[in-house]
């Protein structure tokens, strides 16, 4: 009677410490993540994920009045629909990550899927002219032993994020809220964070696009400058 009972407690144990580590935003087995830096300078993140589509036009004018640099982590399969727009980003002078080809969950698949998943958009991220370093975002943070251990021996890095005013689950749901978004963002946002930020969607991600130059100014206000990943890898307390 009471050995059933062990063994389910031990599997929902383990079944639910791998839930906990393939969401983890600060740990994997191989090859390290990034989610923010140390530092003690003012410089931050912004990174964009699910791009390209058809509101990256919105998002680029927006930083190019702002004359500010950020980190688009795209999608393979939506750079084959919209091959203008993912070489608009790379013309605009952004840093470009992989954020998977299917943006399905990188976890507990076949070995050879992460493969196809992260070679596959690196070509085609590389077919829009882009010759910087290619880091990789896994869809929805979901990761495990697989696709760490693919992306340690290319050599490619993992990119987090430490501030996600606008699905992150302590934030309860606060899509819709432009407000919300910039007030979150600023009570969360230190000296080398990484700010995640999805305005790449339709109605939903209008209150991002809304957010986004508020963002931007407030932080400046506060004497913050904005980066790219690869340039704030480069303020890393040694
Ligand atoms: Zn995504």
């Amino acid at each position: 009677m009471l050995l059933p009972l062990v063994a389910i407690l031990v599997f929902a144990a383990v079944g639910y410490g791998t839930l906990r580590l393939i969401d983890m935003r600060t740990f994997q087995f191989f090859g390290g993540l990034v989610d923010r830096i140390e530092t003690d300078q003012k410089v931050v993140a912004l990174t964009f994920d699910d791009a390209p589509t058809l509101q990256v036009t919105s998002v680029l004018q927006t930083l190019a009045q702002k004359n500010v640099r950020a980190t688009f982590f795209e999608i393979g399969s939506a750079i084959e629909k919209y091959p203008q727009l993912a070489r608009a980003i790379t013309q605009a002078g952004m840093q470009v990550g992989n954020h998977s080809y299917s943006h399905q969950r990188m976890a507990l698949k076949p070995f050879s899927f992460y493969q196809d998943e992260v070679d596959k958009t690196n070509r085609l991220i590389r077919g829009t002219g882009y010759s910087g370093e290619i880091m990789f975002r896994p869809p929805n943070g979901k990761k495990l032993v697989g696709l760490p251990w693919y992306l340690s021996q290319q050599h490619i890095r993992t990119i987090m994020w430490d501030v996600e005013p606008d699905t992150f689950e302590d934030t309860g749901a606060s899509n819709g809220d432009a407000n919300f978004l910039v007030n979150y963002t600023l009570e969360h946002t230190k000296p080398g964070s990484i700010i995640l930020l999805h305005p790449f969607c339709d109605k939903v991600c209008a209150a991002d696009r809304e957010a986004l130059p508020r963002i931007i100014d407030e932080l400046e206000a506060r004497g913050y400058q904005f980066v790219t990943v690869s340039q704030l890898l480069m303020y890393a307390k040694k």
